[in-house]
């Protein structure tokens, strides 16, 4: 598993403390939505995904979601290149699945959107279980994946990735 840590993708610090969670029932799977490169899966795209994590994080703790958020909302962040970003990380309550949502699953992101790049690849897929599995061996998340509509009226994660969280959110 290709881990990019914080210090690597020059997160900015939380602005308090995370609350913690012991254990959740398993992870909720996200995506960015709107417009995201047609071509951010390329090889040489990767510096872009950085881009969007750290501008993700500016929005979230800005305001951008209505309310100033202590961090990027999610424990991890996937991108199309095979490689997960640690947000806030395991044992750390997220802020995106929805009030009151939000102590029952970890939250990860998947940098895909639905115009531009809409259809997760491989690589994509198999850094979401990796994510997965590290929220299970670190975090102490259950055995659920699920999709941020499940509870909640959005379109997260958008109709290819859900398709996949329904058939069990298996590597390819
Ligand atoms: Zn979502
Ligand atoms: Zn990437």
């Amino acid at each position: 598993m290709d881990v990019i840590t914080r210090a690597e993708w020059h997160a900015k610090k939380p602005s308090s403390g995370y609350t913690r969670l012991a254990s959740t029932r398993g992870v909720k799977i996200h995506y960015t939505g709107g417009k995201v490169p047609a071509d951010l899966a390329e090889p040489g795209s990767h510096d872009r995904c950085v881009d969007m994590v750290r501008a993700i994080q500016r929005m979230h703790m800005s305001g951008g979601r209505g309310e100033t958020y202590i961090d990027l909302g999610y424990n991890m962040v996937c991108c199309p290149h095979r490689r997960t970003f640690m947000g806030r990380g395991p044992h750390a309550l997220p802020a995106a699945n929805g009030a009151g949502l939000n102590t029952g699953h970890y939250a990860v992101l998947a940098l895909l959107g639905d115009s531009g790049l809409v259809e997760p690849n491989d690589d994509l897929l198999h850094a979401l279980v990796d994510a997965i599995e590290y929220l299970r061996e670190h975090g102490d998340a259950g055995r659920e994946v699920k999709g941020h509509r499940d509870g909640y009226a959005t379109s997260c994660p958008g109709d290819p990735l859900y398709r996949w969280v329904r058939r069990g959110a298996e590597r390819p």
